[in-house]
């Protein structure tokens, strides 16, 4: 391998790139660098994330630049798109990391959500290379602002993600005010035709470098799969966090409010986690990543789009919570883990029905996905008790004066404790909650590949199906004919809460709940939307039947959940229906989780569970 100063990097730029601690050009370094610094040309580097791109086209980038005659330097020279604040922010940062020593070298990052008079007047001072989002850059291209006509080098960085984001129309605008004879490096992870045909439009016979396989992804990545029914997502994900006490990791949610309700609930659940998405504002944003940067916050449940440009280098777990509609989503969001040559894992809990989409994505990522069995409760109070010890191993001892002064007391009074027995003492007082939960807890049902379920999760499932007419599930519904609950203000409230056409079998209305039929693909989908709902104020409670003991309206159980469903008519008004609120106290919350950080504990925080 050849050192930075064999690829031809300037003694300066080395001085600075030291100074960080890079020793050895890495593989995309090594095969870009040389190209950039020879003759003008346009290039396409497919690379994934976290392999060194940033100094691969910033090093030559610079360079060239501090090398042309001083005068020529205070128009923009090189301009760097990417597709989000906070990545635009980390390369102007790199790049003013590498321009160290080279102090004719001005860089500004110029991002929407922040002033833009102060960008107008650092644009006005002159810079020598402008890092942007596109839509901010449009923005100071029409008020005069920003002109390229100087501009020779263009970067379009993570371009797959810029087109997937929609800015295929403003990247199109900027290209066209840049001068003819500039030239285009394009860094992309994946290779999706639009990207092909941006290619064959702005460039000149580029030069095609792939850092590894084309659109594989990074071989320190193992990739893994959980397969469980959809009612049983949030307690496989539970069991994740669990198992890996020392997780640091994001769960990627498809929808923002499928991410805040994760969130929520892991929150309520006492982990130590937090939402990014769309809908907070950006100074939430800011604050939640900067936790999630200092390790504040062990989990982090993130849409896609809100995870973009989030630069974090040791994450050790990147969870799908359910795979994602493209599977090019799947590579950028793996690529989060088992960055800078560190290895890392990617689990994704999926349901049956996405075996197919398995498929496409192991195509693309080129290795297979292995199905791994979810933790059993015994494994998990294992791995936690350990953890609890190895660390009590670890502790430094050094010396606190507080503690000494009190210690001999300590001591005098646990003296009639056996050592064995101190230890049971300490593990219960940590663990008691976790033990006594996987003890009673029953084990989620697991679905073998072709989505058959065996064993004690067959045998449930035959018998809440034995009621039921061929190929459909009995569910119960805690409304009934005193909510005014009749069979087409059900059909329309099962509708309303579960997206897309369910197949709806026979209705049976009781007083004060109701059961009904639905396709037996769709029963999980259908009592997981529903139970997010509320009529009036009062919660949508859709269960199997069999819970609900079938058939057997006069049990206990049954005349219990009777007594305490209230009779509160059910709105006439398809408006009464709503989703429920989201959880409250979210801020005292956070101070919890705060405070457990402080005090240096896992994701999982014994004394704050509640099992749902
Ligand atoms: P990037 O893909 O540009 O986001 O880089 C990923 C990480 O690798 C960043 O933290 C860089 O600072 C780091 N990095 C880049 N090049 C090197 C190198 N040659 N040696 C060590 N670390 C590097």
């Amino acid at each position: 391998m050849k050192s930075f100063l064999e690829l031809g990097v300037s003694a300066p730029i080395c001085q600075a790139i030291t100074d960080l601690g890079y020793e050895q050009p890495m593989p995309v370094q090594e095969a870009v660098i040389p190209y950039l610094l020879g003759e003008a040309i346009d290039l396409i580097a497919l690379a994934q994330t976290g392999t060194g791109k940033t100094a691969a086209f910033g090093l030559p980038l610079l360079q060239n630049i501090s090398l042309m005659p001083q005068g020529e330097q205070s128009k923009p020279q090189a301009l760097v798109l990417c597709p989000t604040r906070e990545l635009c922010l980390q390369i102007a940062d790199d790049l003013t990391s590498y321009s160290k020593y080279l102090p004719q070298v001005r860089i500004l990052p110029v991002y929407g959500g922040s002033s833009i008079e102060a960008q107008i007047r650092a644009l006005k001072r002159g810079v020598e290379v402008i890092v942007a989002t596109p839509g901010r850059l449009i923005d100071l291209m029409e008020r005069g602002a920003a002109s390229l006509s100087s501009v020779h080098t263009v970067v379009l960085d993570e371009a797959d993600e810029m087109l997937n984001m929609g800015f295929s129309e403003s990247l199109q605008t900027i290209l066209s005010e840049v001068p003819e004879e500039r030239h285009l490096l394009l860094f992309s992870a994946t290779m999706p035709k639009e990207i092909a045909r941006i290619a064959s439009s702005y460039m000149k016979n580029p030069k095609e470098i792939t850092v590894g396989n084309k659109n594989a992804g990074n071989a320190n990545i193992k990739h893994t799969y959980y397969m469980v029914a959809a009612r049983h997502k949030y307690l496989a994900l539970k069991r994740i966090a669990d198992f890996y006490p020392n997780i640091y990791g994001i769960v990627f949610c498809r929808t923002r409010k499928e991410t805040q309700e994760i969130a929520d609930q892991l929150i309520q659940d006492g982990y130590n986690a937090d939402s990014l998405h769309g809908e907070l504002s950006q100074a939430q944003r800011d604050y939640v990543m900067q936790k999630f940067r200092i390790r504040n916050l062990q989990i982090l449940v993130a849409t896609d789009v809100a995870a973009r440009g989030l630069d974090v280098d040791d994450l050790t777990h990147v969870i799908h919570y359910g795979l994602p509609d493209d599977v090019e989503s799947y590579t950028h969001r793996s690529g989060r883990t088992a960055r800078a040559g560190k290895t890392g894992l990617s689990i994704a809990i999926c349901h049956s029905r996405e075996r197919g989409r398995l498929k496409d994505i192991e195509r693309i990522v080129g290795s297979k996905i292995e199905r791994v069995r979810i933790p059993s409760g015994s494994a998990i109070c294992e791995k936690q008790l350990y953890n609890l010890a190895d660390k009590i191993e670890r502790v430094e001892l050094t010396e606190d004066a507080t503690l000494e002064s009190f210690l001999p007391g300590i001591v005098r009074k646990l003296d009639w404790i056996e050592k064995d027995e101190l230890i049971r003492r300490l593990m219960l007082l940590e663990f008691r909650r976790l033990l006594d939960y996987y003890e009673s807890v029953e084990e989620i049902e697991e679905a073998d590949e072709k989505g058959r379920l065996h064993g004690e999760a067959k045998a449930k499932r035959d018998k809440r199906n034995a009621m039921a007419e061929e190929g459909m599930t009995r569910l119960f519904i805690n409304f009934g004919k005193f909510d005014r609950m009749y069979p087409n203000k059900l059909i329309e409230l099962i509708n309303k809460c579960v997206p897309g056409r369910v197949r709806i079998g026979k209705i049976d209305l009781m007083p004060r709940f109701s059961f009904f039929e639905v396709d037996e693909a769709e029963a999980a989908d259908v009592v997981a939307s529903m139970n997010r709902f509320e009529v009036e104020g009062r919660r949508i409670s859709v269960e199997y039947a069999e819970e609900a003991q079938i058939g057997d309206f006069n049990t206990k159980k049954a005349k219990a959940r009777e007594k305490k469903s209230s009779s509160r008519r059910f709105d006439d008004q398809p408006s009464g229906w709503e989703r429920k609120p989201q959880a409250r106290e979210r801020r005292s919350r956070e101070g919890d989780a705060r405070e457990r950080n402080r005090r240096g504990q896992s994701a999982y925080i014994p004394s704050k569970r509640r099992e749902r």
